[in-house]
């Protein structure tokens, strides 16, 4: 999707402050932090959101959910950590290439 901005970050076009990347998967910094740890994790490839999801999807879903308690740890979190999707306009989604919210530290956003 060339107009995404998320793919452009993928494709390097467009900086971000990367804290893992593997083949599929990219995680870097929330460029506006809402909690003390605020990163957004994403498959490479373009999927508008989890209304898209299909089943030749469920590699690199599971996949990114397996990494999360694992970079959580590396930046921190040891007593865990929140993560957040939001989907469609109704959800609260502004870029719709999707992404989990990874979030922990002092104050958290969301659902106590
Ligand atoms: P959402 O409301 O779930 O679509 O969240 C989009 C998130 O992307 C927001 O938390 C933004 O702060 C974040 N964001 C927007 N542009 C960038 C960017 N260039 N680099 C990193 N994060 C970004
Ligand atoms: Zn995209």
């Amino acid at each position: 999707m060339s107009d995404c901005l998320f793919c452009k970050i993928v494709a390097g076009d467009i900086p971000a402050d990367k804290v893992f990347e593997d083949e599929h998967v990219l995680i870097f910094r929330d460029i506006n932090p809402k909690a003390d740890v605020h990163l957004l994790a994403i498959p490479k490839r373009h999927i508008d959101s989890l209304n898209e999801l299909s089943p030749e999807h469920d590699s690199v879903m599971a996949h990114m959910l397996r990494l999360l308690p694992v970079i959580a740890k590396q930046q921190g979190l040891d007593t865990g950590f929140r993560t957040i999707i939001n989907t469609g306009k109704g959800g609260g989604q502004i870029i719709f290439h999707l992404h989990i919210h990874l979030m922990g530290g002092a104050s958290l956003p969301g659902f106590e």
